[in-house]
């Protein structure tokens, strides 16, 4: 049977970040989101077909905020995505947590109905920064949550935190993260903060606030030395975890395999064709009443030429710390990688770019600059 990953948007959260891009709507109405549920379990109905041959190895909960469910709705979901879909016995079921939107009987529901993953945002230490960023939590919220995890069983969490805030010291940020260490997550992830178009923070961050590139970078790569001696696997960019603990949802994502979305803005990879829904709740709830699916084809295989696969290749293997197989590559795009993007030898040379066992992959320093690195060997050659 094909291996898919399954993931869930709930667009709804108890009030937006000030930094944050993603499609979601504040929300404190239980009404609203149990609305939601219905909508999902009828096209979950209406599309199982076209999975009846699919096994889903992984599901997430992404949002927004997961967490917000109530303990009847978190039942209704995870009833609709059974009796639907064919989820593996063995499968990896990860929820997106926020700090004070979670108690002792949605823990326990979450855990009974399959929930075996968890990723909690904490963000940062410091109360003044949450508090910036716009956070709903504080540290406390955070501490009772995660022992409250832990004591329900959960013994495969994330934490989410980000770094270069505004006003940020290197010594502030290193306190979230020894703080973090301290915790023993199983996976740690850690964002550089991003100031996106339409949030709060376009208008409101002086950019002078921010910690200059070379801070940032001390922070970075302060961050990759102390969580590998901390017996932290670095296998992305911005992801670490302990042996074993890799999150598999989104190792599919960066090694180009299968997974189907539902909810408004949701990206799907499925028989050779990227699609996504319209990023709008209300158009999203009113075209599933009306038997239609807002649904729209943004790339097919077909449409994808051989310069543009290769391409595509190289940026999602970089991204990983394993690399790029160079006999790997060769086979399947019939040139070395070296012929094929002949600039990415002066990176080898400078460092950013380290080849070892047949193998090309970024180093810490390479990771930091990694956007600028890939837009240089791959649309200059
Ligand atoms: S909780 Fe997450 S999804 Fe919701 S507004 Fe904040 S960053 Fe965005």
């Amino acid at each position: 049977m094909r291996a898919l990953g399954l993931y869930i948007h709930i667009p709804f959260c108890k009030r937006k970040c000030n930094y944050c891009d993603f499609y979601s709507l504040s929300c404190t109405q239980g009404a609203q989101i149990s609305e939601y549920i219905n909508s999902l379990s009828v096209q979950f109905k209406t599309q199982s077909h076209l999975f009846s041959d699919c096994v889903f190895d992984t599901v997430f909960l992404g949002g927004g905020t997961p967490s917000l469910l109530s303990p009847n709705d978190i039942l209704r979901l995870f009833s609709a995505i059974r009796e639907n879909f064919n989820i593996d016995d063995n499968a990896e079921i990860s929820i997106e947590a926020n700090p004070g939107t979670l108690n002792k009987e949605k823990l326990t529901t979450l855990r009974d109905a399959g929930v075996n993953r968890m990723s909690i945002g904490l963000q940062s230490y410091f109360d003044s920064e949450l508090e910036l960023l716009g956070r709903i939590h504080t540290l406390s919220d955070f501490e009772r949550t995660f022992s409250l995890a832990r004591s329900e069983g959960f013994d495969n969490i994330n934490i989410d935190i980000m770094y270069a805030l505004p006003n940020q010291k290197k010594a502030d940020f290193l306190k979230t993260l020894d703080y973090v260490v301290e915790k023993s997550p199983e996976h740690i992830s850690s964002y550089c903060l991003k100031i996106e178009k339409n949030t709060p923070f376009f208008k409101t961050v002086n950019p002078v606030s921010l910690p200059n590139e070379d801070t940032q970078y001390e922070m970075y790569i302060d961050m990759c030395d102390i969580l590998s001696k901390s017996g932290y696997e670095q296998y992305e960019i911005s992801n670490f975890s302990k042996m074993g603990k890799r999150c598999k949802h989104n190792m599919k994502y960066w090694l180009s395999q299968e997974y189907v979305s539902f909810g408004p803005g949701a990206h799907s990879y499925f028989n050779g064709e990227r699609y996504s829904y319209s990023p709008n709740l209300h158009d999203y709830v009113s075209a599933i009443k009306d038997g239609k699916l807002p649904y729209a084809i943004i790339q097919e295989s077909a449409d994808i030429g051989e310069n543009e696969k290769r391409d595509e290749y190289v940026m999602l293997k970089l991204r990983l710390c394993d690399g790029i197989c160079e006999a790997d590559f060769k086979n399947l795009f019939g040139i070395s990688v070296a012929e094929a993007y002949p600039d990415i030898e002066k990176y080898i040379k400078s460092g950013h770019v380290l080849r070892y066992n047949g193998a090309l992959r970024f180093s810490s320093k390479g990771f930091f600059v990694s956007n600028y690195i890939l837009s240089d060997i791959l649309f200059n050659n």
